[in-house]
């Protein structure tokens, strides 16, 4: 089957025990493995297809940590490097009453950030991959430029590009930058997730349909539009697709849009999704497609973190089935 390469983020969320108060007033935080595309790459190992990280994680403890947990979640590690030059990233939270989320991010910078594009093999990609990556690790650092090779490469190769701007906005000097990383790379992506919370502040647009429309420049063919509980929509040039959410009792949002984003590219790996099929696999599939991945959205809100709250396989099914919803 082809393979999910996810490039970029892997850090400690240190979650914290208590709710409701500020970040200065929290005594005592548990771990919990987090970054986006750590987070995809565990969900689509999960699902049975075969994934990989590209990464960089400090000689550290946690660093020890993050690898064992990647290895136990079945994600290939074989292209997770090591370095003493920086520290693993770690992200501090504190979950307001109302559930929002604050967050002190510890990275100046982290290892992942150093991660360069001689580390990365340009002859790694075969047809059918798929390369994933999300914005926070396009910051000016040697990062940026491993994505823009691996990019060329899994295109040169015949692969897929997947890209989910998943804005943060701590982690940059101002907006601005953020905003002009992602539309800098935007174009160079197969594929766009994006949230319904993210759609004006890339596109500047408030109307949706347009907004939407505005995004299909490049190399784009599709734009998944989450919608948190109430599903996703997906358009492509032939159509717009919409999937309402599951109802399921959720505690914690963390990871919700990451176990979305793996349950829809393990489907497309498992189609074997290169550029010049993905707009018909999508166009005759999406029911399923988006059906699973709502699902494997839903249930990760139903546990505490992100890689630990992922469902199983049965789990997704047995939920679309009980919301009579097939696969
Ligand atoms: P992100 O986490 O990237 O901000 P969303 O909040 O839109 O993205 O969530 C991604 C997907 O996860 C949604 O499209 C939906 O399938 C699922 N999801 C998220 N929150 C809920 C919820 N409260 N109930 C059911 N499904 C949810």
């Amino acid at each position: 089957m082809s393979r999910l390469y996810a490039i970029g983020e892997v850090l400690i969320d240190f979650i914290p025990l208590q709710k409701g108060c500020a970040l200065k007033d929290v005594t005592a935080f548990e771990r919990a493995p987090g970054g986006a595309p750590a987070n995809v790459a565990a969900a689509v190992a999960k699902y049975g297809a075969p994934s990989s990280l590209l990464t960089k994680l400090g000689s550290d403890a946690f660093g020890d940590f993050l690898l064992e947990e990647l290895q136990n979640a079945g994600v290939d590690t074989q292209h997770v490097l090591r370095t003493s030059e920086a520290n693993t990233g770690l992200a501090f939270v504190s979950l307001k009453e109302n559930g929002e989320r604050d967050f002190s991010f510890y990275r100046n910078p982290s290892a992942d950030l150093l991660l360069s594009e001689t580390e990365i093999d340009g002859n790694l990609f075969e047809a059918g991959d798929i390369l994933h990556f999300g914005s926070v690790d396009l910051v000016d650092s040697p990062m940026k430029q491993a994505h823009r090779k691996a990019i060329h490469a899994v295109k040169a190769a015949g692969g897929l590009v997947s890209f989910d701007p998943n804005v943060r906005l701590p982690l940059w000097s101002d907006a601005e930058s953020c905003r002009r990383a992602i539309l800098e790379f935007l174009p160079k992506a197969h594929l766009i997730k994006i949230s319904d919370e993210e759609l004006e502040f890339i596109t500047g647009i408030s109307d949706i349909e347009t907004a939407i429309s505005s995004l299909f420049r490049g190399d784009v063919q599709a734009v998944v539009y989450t919608r948190g509980s109430e599903g996703a929509e997906l358009y492509t040039k032939n159509g717009r697709y919409t999937a309402p959410g599951f109802k399921v009792q959720a505690q914690d949002t963390t990871g919700a849009g990451d176990a979305f984003v793996g349950g829809f590219l393990f489907h497309l790996l498992k189609r074997e999704a290169a550029p010049d099929r993905l707009t018909d696999i999508l166009d005759n599939y999406h029911e399923e497609i988006l059906h699973f991945a709502n699902a494997s959205g839903a249930l990760t809100t139903t546990n505490k973190g992100a890689i630990s709250a992922l469902p199983d396989t049965a789990a997704i099914e047995a939920l679309m089935k009980s919301q009579q919803l097939t696969s």
